[in-house]
C-alpha cells in the first residue's frame, strides 16, 4: 500500500539533511510501528509524508497503491486516503471542532466523487464515534483542540481519523502525554479502525503503546534512516535494552 524508496529529505532553509534514504514498504491490512531515539526523523517522514511545507526532497519516492505521494498537494493525499495524527495537535481558534470535521468529510467526500454526509447522518455518525471515544459534547462545540489536554487532543486526532476513514493512517506519538486510561481508549479507537483494506504507520518513543496496538512489523529509525526491522520482539528489545543497546548492535 505505501512504499517509501531511498527517501531523502533536507530542510528548505538550512543545508540540514534529515532523512538519508528511508526504505519502507507497509502492506494492506498491516500495522507497522516506527521506534527510535528522538531526533531521528520520525516526526519529519510523518510531515513529508503528508506534504508539509518547509522540507525539501533530494531524492527518493514515496508511492500509495502505486501513485506518487509526493507529487501531490497535502489535500489530494488525504483525499487518496492518507492521515495523519499529529504528534502536535493544530489548536485552530474560530473554527468549531463539530464545523471542521463536517467540512473535512465532505470535501473529502467531493475530491472523491462521493456525495456529501447529510447533517443528520453526520450527527448519528460522529456522537456514537465521539461517545467511544469519550469526547462530550462541550468539546464537539468548542474551537479545534483549543484549550483541549493533551489526552483530549490525541482523542480528538482519533475522532477525526475515525470519521475520514483512511486507507493510510500514520500516528506521530499519539500517546505522548497520555495517561494510562487514555491511552487505553485511543489504542481502542485504533483497533477498531484495524481492517484487511487499511495499513497504519504507528511511530512512538515507547514500547508501551504497543502492548495496546499489536504491530505487525516493528522498525528501528536512527539517523534518518530504517536501520533494523524486526516482530513485535524487537520493541520488547528496545525495552529492555535501550536503543544504544541495539543501535551498537548494527553499527
Ligand atoms: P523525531 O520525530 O524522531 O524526534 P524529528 O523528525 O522531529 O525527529 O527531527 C529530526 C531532526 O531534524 C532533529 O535533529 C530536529 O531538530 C531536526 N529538525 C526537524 N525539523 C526541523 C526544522 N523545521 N528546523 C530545524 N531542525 C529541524
Ligand atoms: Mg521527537
Ligand atoms: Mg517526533
Amino acid at each position: 500500500m505505501l512504499k517509501i524508496e531511498n527517501l531523502h529529505v533536507k530542510l528548505e532553509e538550512e543545508d540540514k539533511v534529515i532523512l538519508k534514504g528511508v526504505d519502507l514498504t507497509v502492506e494492506a491490512g498491516k500495522v507497522h510501528a516506527i521506534m527510535g531515539p528522538n531526533g531521528s526523523g520520525k516526526s519529519t517522514l510523518s510531515y513529508v509524508l503528508a506534504g508539509r511545507d518547509g522540507y525539501e526532497v533530494t531524492e527518493g519516492s514515496a508511492q500509495l497503491d502505486g501513485v506518487e505521494l509526493l507529487d501531490m498537494d497535502p489535500e489530494e493525499r488525504a483525499a487518496a486516503g492518507l492521515f495523519l495524527a499529529f504528534q502536535y495537535p493544530v489548536e485552530i481558534p474560530g473554527v468549531g471542532n463539530m464545523t471542521f470535521l463536517r467540512t473535512a468529510v465532505n470535501a473529502q467526500r467531493k475530491a472523491r466523487g462521493e456525495e456529501e454526509m447529510s447533517a443528520g447522518e453526520f450527527l448519528k455518525v460522529i456522537r456514537e464515534k465521539a461517545k467511544a471515544l469519550k469526547i462530550d459534547a462541550d468539546m464537539m462545540k468548542r474551537p479545534v483542540n483549543v484549550g483541549f489536554s493533551g489526552g483530549e487532543k490525541k482523542r480528538n486526532e482519533i475522532l477525526q481519523m475515525a470519521m475520514l476513514e483512511p486507507r493510510m493512517c500514520i500516528l506521530d506519538e499519539t500517546d505522548s502525554g497520555l495517561d494510562v486510561d487514555a491511552m487505553k481508549l485511543v489504542s481502542e479507537g485504533v483497533n477498531a479502525l484495524r481492517d484487511a483494506g487499511r495499513a497504519f504507520l504507528v511511530i512512538t518513543h515507547y514500547q508501551r503503546l504497543l502492548d495496546h496496538i499489536k504491530p505487525d512489523v516493528v522498525h528501528i529509525m536512527a539517523d534518518g534512516r530504517i536501520v533494523k526491522t524486526g516482530g513485535p520482539e524487537l520493541a520488547l528489545e528496545v525495552e529492555r535494552n535501550g536503543y544504544a543497546g541495539i543501535l551498537s548492535e548494527v553499527a
